[in-house]
């Protein structure tokens, strides 16, 4: 019995990019509830049962407290001091780089870290290691709207607030189920819905915002896995050859010789609704009638998930998305724009942070001779103009034997990552991996050091949630280790012959603010004052912050047109792989389900399960609640079946939040062409009986 609580704290939940803010209502050190917080700008008092219930893993019996070390990973681990576990790591990295150079080691950050937490890991990988091998967990989720958004626009963020959506006419929702990733904010979708904005969801599976009480989507694009760019071309293509393009808008705004290169490419009669038609399954008149209902609006808004990113094709996609966006003249106002819904609670302020191996924090390309000079006159190191290795090529570079040690913050790499059996080759074969988390994760069973990680409720911060908005992350209760995870990283650091002396997130964001123009103006004062803040925030652009992005001109000028040539998937189906695997979350779990796992929440989805469609689970006499076998080119493994009418024949769905299945043991090494972003939506799969 935990009582009445007795003093609050407010802070940010550490779930979905929502980012809602609740007060944590304690009783001494203990949170007797979270509230939602009803000044939260985000949330506006509303919440999900995972913010407002799963918050109990922060001091379950299986978090990690004590720093623990091990020769080999098949011996037992041994727990020892802070100090003797940092010394361990560092005279190991020390050990393979004096054997194997510089570059054979590398470090992951996550999207679970605050903004400070992670700078200060790319901090260390540059500063410490002098290597640019640094990657963060987007790497696997939404670096595709990095580079597509970046290419376009000339800055990755969503371009809205959530409130935005309130004036929408046109609602377009493409490879993204707000209900269950992004309840709160799917929610305030539903109102604008029920209020009589017009829908079109574009997805293999039909989702619950096709039809769900009062709400029923006016165009409900179900393409197959795997041809995004086949229907976004087509829409565009309709949009072109109808004369439905804002012509004043683009003739102000965009770039002129991309735009007609664009004009003229979509125009082409293969890339017409009919031509698609076959490849996409999506009936031509359907694709037209949504894309004339999009180039209408009058404000039309697009909302996108990893169902657009997760594609060999995923940046092509965020690509043809700006495209179609601005040809109709929907960026720059209230009621339109691209919005990324981030998966992970800080996927935005982790990508701001400088945690690619090409950038710089802000997006600055590693090669601008400026910007590292800049970087390097803070910190006092040169910096390798050269960027580093992605997480897909340090498994390759492990593998070649060049790559030997890790340092993984907050990323389970083993079970997020795809085609496990790769990973953990890759693993296998390095000499020194320390993880640090709060939990004995799958990617531990292949470490060396591992430094207990701390829970939000023990840490000071901030996160950036998909609307660009910084809201801070306060402490509730001290590291249940003793030392939280921005001290564990500048232990590490100062062990490595980096020393790092920060005595407060505070001083953290400081540095970041004045290095990263983009961050330029935060401070935890304004943070407090405003309770939250959009970046930019600074004196040029709008001192309290900044709601829509691009109002004038886009960040890089003219906005500018790509061509978005569609090229099939390699995952084919053939007799041996007859079905289509894709994968997404349930509204009670989240992601690799460490956390919500270890909360009542399990009660509500406690396995994986592939969602089948009737037609398909009788050709194969499968029943409701079978355990079936699912086998892919990559690997194999064994769920329940659920046979469910929301799949279409031919295609087959899971989650992945639990390890017992794994659903990353049959995703493939397939990933985009510009990022290396994970294939996980397309997988080539049979289904057995078992
Ligand atoms: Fe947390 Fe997202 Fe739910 Fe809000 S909507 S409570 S941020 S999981």
């Amino acid at each position: 019995e935990l009582g009445q609580p007795e003093h609050s704290v407010i802070t940010t939940c550490a779930y979905c990019g929502v980012g809602c803010g609740f007060k944590a209502e304690m009783k001494g050190n203990t949170v007797v509830r979270m509230v939602p917080w009803k000044d939260g700008k985000a949330n506006e008092g509303h919440s999900c049962v995972k913010g407002r219930f799963a918050w109990g893993y922060a001091t379950h019996k299986d978090r990690i407290t004590q720093p623990m070390v091990r020769e080999t990973i098949t011996d037992a681990w041994r727990e020892v001091s802070w100090p003797e576990a940092i010394d361990f790591a560092a005279t190991r990295f020390k050990a393979i780089q004096a054997r194997h150079g510089q570059d054979s080691v590398g470090g992951i950050t996550s999207s679970r870290c605050t903004n400070e937490e992670v700078y200060l890991v790319q901090k260390l990988i540059r500063a410490a290691f002098h290597t640019n091998n640094v990657d963060t967990c987007a790497r696997v989720c939404h670096s595709p709207t990095g580079y597509g958004m970046g290419q376009t626009f000339g800055t990755s963020a969503g371009t809205q607030t959530f409130k935005s959506v309130e004036e929408a006419d046109v609602i377009m929702v493409i490879g993204a189920n707000p209900t269950d990733a992004h309840p709160v904010f799917g929610s305030r979708m539903k109102k604008r819905l029920r209020e009589g904005a017009k829908l079109i969801v574009v997805d293999p599976r039909r989702i619950d915002l096709v039809s769900s009480p009062h709400i029923r989507a006016q165009h409900h694009l179900a393409l197959q896995p795997g041809t995004n760019v086949a229907v976004i071309t087509a829409m565009a293509h309709v949009v072109v050859t109808e004369g439905l393009v804002n012509e004043a808008y683009v003739a102000e705004r965009c770039d002129t010789p991309s735009f007609n290169a664009w004009r003229e490419f979509v125009a082409r009669p293969e890339n017409s609704p009919e031509a698609f038609e076959p490849v996409t399954g999506v009936p031509a008149s359907e694709l037209r009638a949504a894309a004339r209902l999009f180039a209408a609006g009058p404000n039309s808004a697009i909302y996108y998930g990893l169902g657009v990113t997760e594609h060999a094709q995923g940046s092509t996609m965020v690509i043809g998305i700006c495209n179609l966006a601005m040809a109709c003249g929907m960026v720059g106002r209230e009621g339109v724009g691209v919005n990324p819904l981030r998966g992970q609670n800080n996927v935005q302020g982790s990508c701001d942070m400088g945690s690619f191996p090409h950038e710089l924090p802000g997006y600055r390309h590693i090669s601008d001779t400026t910007v590292r000079s800049t970087f390097e006159a803070a910190w006092g190191v040169e910096i390798s103009p050269e960027p580093g290795l992605r997480i897909p090529n340090m498994f390759e570079a492990a593998l070649a034997g060049s790559f030997k040690g890790l340092y993984c913050v907050g990323e389970d790499i083993v079970q997020s990552d795809p085609n496990t059996q790769h990973v953990a080759a890759a693993l296998s074969a390095m000499e020194c991996i320390v993880v640090q988390d709060i939990f004995l994760n799958e990617t531990a069973k292949y470490a060396h050091v591992l430094l207990p990680g701390s829970s939000f409720l023990e840490k000071d911060g901030t996160f950036t949630n998909a609307e660009r908005r910084i809201s801070r992350v306060r402490q509730v209760m001290p590291p249940l280790s003793g030392v939280g995870d921005w001290e564990a990283t500048a232990m590490l650091s100062t062990a490595l012959g980096y020393p790092m002396h920060y005595t407060h997130p505070e001083e953290i964001m400081r540095e970041i603010a004045a290095l990263t123009p983009s961050f330029a103006g935060v401070t935890y004062e304004k943070i407090d004052r405003f309770g939250s803040v959009q970046w930019p925030c600074n004196e040029t652009t709008a001192e309290a912050g900044t709601s829509l992005m691009h109002v004038e001109k886009f960040v890089r000028g003219k906005g500018r047109f790509f061509n978005t040539q569609y090229v099939p998937s390699d995952e084919k189906v053939n007799s041996r792989y007859p079905l289509l695997l894709t994968t997404g979350r349930i509204l009670s779990q989240y992601n690799v389900g460490a956390q919500t796992r270890r909360t009542p929440n399990n009660q509500w989805h406690d396995e994986d399960r592939l969602e089948i469609h009737p037609h398909d689970a009788e050709e194969r006499g499968i029943a409701d609640g079978d355990w079936v076998g699912v086998a892919s080119r990559a690997g194999q493994t064994v769920l329940r079946a659920q046979i469910s009418d929301r799949m279409q024949p031919g295609v087959v769905y899971t989650t992945f939040h639990f390890p017992e299945s794994g659903a990353n043991v049959i995703t493939t090494d397939s990933s985009d062409w510009a990022t290396n972003c994970p294939e996980y939506k397309v997988t080539a799969v049979q289904v057995t009986q078992v």
